[in-house]
């Protein structure tokens, strides 16, 4: 598989596809890792494991400077992901020696809980965030004594493979994370169908979420989704508008894009729409497209030829109200795009565009605007701009999302949970819940009947 920089178009390195049969071997290897890394002492598990955030803060400037060559994201963002992989992992490293279960009182004896691990765990992750959301599955699994086996995207495999290397030299055993870079329809199929796989992790296409879902149910097997969005950015007329205004091109045009919680869908009351998208314009104009490496850039190029092709194909024949500038030349570059929605039928409006490409409408009330909101499909995340606190919170109730902010479009800490209601996924990533996901409970009575 030869990787490209999507910003110069050039094979920045080439990497061997994992074979069923090499795939079949690592799954293997991993139920062998299993067996020890659950019986390790909870403290000793947790050590590791903060050796392993330890290693990964010493390099969070190669894996971020990995990541800007292997998948266009800004140095400002790159440095981000990485430091949030360490982050994830020292979080959760607190866990082992805090995974307690209940006691529960019952007649005739002692009965107890536990919290088992479910064995090898499959992380299937996508090319958008290849370093936050391959942490997002790994750390918490580990964490709770399953071993891991991950697969990142065809086009972003660098930084997973760095993180696997750096596992190992932080002394977590053989076997017990492995990275194996290769195709969804044999390396991530086969976690699905792999009778030792026993919870899949995925992050990508609802499409994809969902066959991956009905493939598991054959086997009972555990899942986790975290899916596509369409999320609405809700700006009503007593608002700070300097600030919603200023803050949207970031809510949408972040990682381009590319990113399942954006702002794509802007709606504005009425009664200031006109003065919003004054406010809107420069905003967009001065995002600052470049070359991803600049540390002012704001945004760097799309992943690749197809998905720039994709999301372009969805602004022809659609209004553009105005849009930014980008780069030209080599490199998948799109501008910061702003449509004029005509109604809520349009295509651009109603589906995931994974593209730095937005729609606006307007809304009348507080009722209508949340009918439109949820009038998708998707439910990942939203913002809400009012300077009305009960409105905020009606607002935040009535809004079919897993993951809402206001007066901000910040969707993701590590310590609190993360994930989508309706077809936006299944299950909560993060936060103190997310352990819970990556173990079985067990119930033990013990009798005291002498
Ligand atoms: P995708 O096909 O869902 O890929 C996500 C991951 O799943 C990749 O690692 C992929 O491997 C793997 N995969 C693909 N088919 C599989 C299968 N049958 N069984 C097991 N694993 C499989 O997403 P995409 O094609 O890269 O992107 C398509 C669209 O999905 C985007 O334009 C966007 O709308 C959406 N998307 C959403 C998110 C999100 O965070 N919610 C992330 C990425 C994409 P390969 O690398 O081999 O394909
Ligand atoms: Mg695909």
């Amino acid at each position: 598989m030869q990787v490209i920089n999507p910003a110069t178009e050039e094979v920045v390195a080439s990497v061997e596809a994992t074979s069923l049969d090499e795939t079949d071997a690592a799954i293997g290897r991993a139920a062998k890792a299993f067996t020890s890394w659950r019986a390790l002492a909870p403290g000793d598990r947790a050590r590791l494991l903060r050796r392993f955030a330890g290693l990964v803060d010493q390099h969070v400037d190669e894996l971020a400077g990995l990541e800007v060559r292997n998948s266009g994201h800004t140095i400002g963002n790159a440095r981000w992901e990485a430091g949030n992989v360490r982050d994830v992992l020292d979080y959760y490293a607190g866990a082992p020696e805090r995974l307690t279960g209940r006691q529960i009182p019952v007649p005739g004896g002692l009965d107890v809980t536990f919290h088992e691990p479910l064995g090898v765990v499959g992380v299937i992750v996508p090319w958008n965030f290849p370093m936050p959301i391959a942490g997002w599955g790994f750390a918490p699994a580990l964490a709770a004594g399953n071993a891991v086996v991950l697969k990142p995207a065809e086009l972003t495999p660098l930084t997973a493979i760095r993180l696997g290397e750096l596992a190992l030299e932080a002394g977590i055993p053989e076997g017990v994370f492995t990275v194996l870079p290769g195709k969804g329809s044999v390396v991530g199929q086969r976690f699905v169908t792999h009778p030792a796989v026993r919870k899949v992790c995925f992050t990508g296409s609802t499409e994809v979420g969902k066959q991956i879902m009905a493939g598991c149910a054959d086997q009972v097997k555990r899942v986790t989704l975290e899916l596509g969005g369409k999320s609405a950015n809700l700006v009503f007329a007593d608002a700070d508008l300097e600030a919603a205004a200023a803050a949207a091109p970031g809510g949408v045009f972040d990682n381009a894009g590319q990113d399942c919680c954006a702002r794509s869908r802007i709606l504005v009351q009425s009664s200031v729409y006109e003065r919003f998208l004054e406010l809107l314009e420069p905003a967009v104009r001065e995002f600052r497209v470049a070359d991803p490496a600049d540390e002012s850039a704001q945004m760097g190029p799309l992943i690749s030829a197809r998905q720039r092709d994709g999301v372009a194909a969805y602004v022809d024949g659609a209004e553009v109200a105005f849009r930014g500038s980008c780069p030209d030349g080599r490199g998948f570059w799109y501008p910061p795009t702003v449509l004029a929605a005509r109604s809520t039928a349009d295509r651009a409006w109603r589906e995931e565009i994974f593209g730095p490409v937005v729609s606006v409408l307007a809304f009348s009330d507080e009722a209508e605007a949340v009918a439109m909101a949820n009038d998708t499909e998707y439910g990942l995340s939203g913002s809400i701009w009012t300077r009305d606190v009960s409105r905020a919170i009606r607002v935040a109730r009535g809004v079919e999302a897993g993951n809402l902010s206001v007066n901000s479009h910040s969707s993701v800490r590590y310590w609190t949970p993360f994930g989508g209601m309706k077809q936006s996924g299944l299950g909560r990533e993060l936060g103190p819940d997310a352990l819970a996901s990556f173990t079985d409970v067990k119930n033990v009575f013990i009798s005291t009947t002498p």
